[in-house]
């Protein structure tokens, strides 16, 4: 699908790292995560989600991380853990994420990746943590009056996270590249001081890096601004009723100069999996309203049967932390492995 986004170096080389899962997707681990501070939404859906579960059918060993520590960067209790945590796990599994061939855990539960932090720290510089565009606008929008050391610190984290399974593709959303950036450094630099030991991980986009929430800016968990994959159809209906549009009757595809209106347009299409300019011209004239209606139906199809095994995954709550449970021990067992590595590549006493 084209959706004139700027073909940025990151849009380039995702297209070369396609062509490469399509001829040899066993070359390949996959770390992606999310954090427990909410339910996921169609900005996740499409940004990761299904890229997640796309490459786990590919045969790529995927990991996918409930980021529970990292709840704690922006705000200074994590509320409600359980109850997100839960929530998450019920949405891997009704979007198709196989806890026979994918491993789902939280880092909580992990120590030794953990510990990668202390040398992964010792890697970057303060000025290079204080630079990140990402790490600037979460303070931007952070509910705290004081910026934490876990707020600057949390990307290098995010390094730990990935490089622990020694993850080399990362499906993310464009927010997440700045921070892919701090991992590969942190992986060149650990590997140049103490002997080869972690690859370089490259993002992966998908072709929706950035869905637009109801205000028309980036949809986000936090923000008060999303449609929750677990969203009923009448709830779906009254969040697109009050999504920001423009004065404009007509209806185009242009992100630039429209963005409420084209966000709307490119949900429609992906849930459609049709083009977004065929979309636009296809409501042409029937302004907000019928864009909204097209893209209300289109949603509420696309999640539909989404939304029932949900439902049906929410009556066994017992499997479902099961899963959980399951996928840390065997990270536990991946986490030990490489922190003896690094501890024998540091040349640390044992
Ligand atoms: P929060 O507001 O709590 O930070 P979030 O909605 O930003 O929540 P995260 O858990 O921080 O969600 O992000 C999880 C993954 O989803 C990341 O890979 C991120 O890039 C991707 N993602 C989040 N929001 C979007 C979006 N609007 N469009 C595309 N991808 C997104
Ligand atoms: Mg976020």
């Amino acid at each position: 699908m084209t959706t004139d986004l700027p073909v940025s170096p990151a849009v380039r080389r995702s297209a070369e790292l396609e062509a490469q899962l399509a001829g040899d997707p066993g070359r390949f681990r996959v770390l992606t995560g999310d954090r427990p501070t909410g339910a996921l939404h169609l900005g996740h859906y499409f940004g990761t989600l299904h890229n997640r579960v796309r490459l786990q059918d590919l045969g790529v060993d995927v990991f996918v991380l409930i980021a529970d520590y990292q709840v704690l960067t922006d705000r200074d209790v994590a509320e409600r853990l359980t109850e997100h945590v839960e929530g998450l796990l019920l949405d891997y599994l009704a979007i198709g994420i196989d806890p026979a061939r994918a491993t789902v855990f939280n880092h909580s539960a992990v120590p030794a990746l953990n510990q990668l932090l202390l040398p992964f720290l010792s890697l970057v510089s303060v000025a290079e943590l204080g630079r990140n565009p990402t790490v600037k606008d979460e303070i931007a929008h952070s509910r705290q009056s004081a910026v934490s050391g876990l707020m600057y610190t949390y990307p290098v984290h995010q390094a730990a996270d990935i490089l622990f399974c020694k993850g080399n593709l990362v499906p993310v959303g464009q927010d997440q590249l700045p921070h892919l950036e701090i991992t590969r450094t942190v992986a060149r630099r650990f590997n140049e001081r103490y002997g080869n030991v972690f690859p370089e991980p490259d993002a992966l986009l998908s072709a929706a890096p950035l869905l637009l929430g109801t205000d028309a800016t980036k949809m986000s968990k936090s923000r008060g601004n999303s449609i929750a994959l677990g969203a009923d159809a009448d709830e779906t209906a009254r969040l697109i009723k009050g999504a920001t549009t423009d004065a404009e009757r007509h209806i185009t595809y242009e992100p630039e100069r429209r963005p409420g209106v084209s966000s709307l347009v490119l949900l429609a299409a992906l849930c459609l999996d049709r083009d977004p300019h065929a979309v636009a011209e296809e409501i042409g004239n029937g302004g907000a309203a019928g864009l909204k209606r097209t893209v209300t139906e289109a949603v509420n199809a696309a999640m539909a049967p989404i939304r029932a095994r949900r439902a049906e995954y929410a009556q066994d709550m017992g499997y479902v932390r099961g899963v959980l449970r399951a996928g840390n021990e065997r990270a536990n067992a991946v986490a030990e492995a490489t922190l003896m590595e690094v501890r024998e590549a540091m040349g640390m006493f044992r």
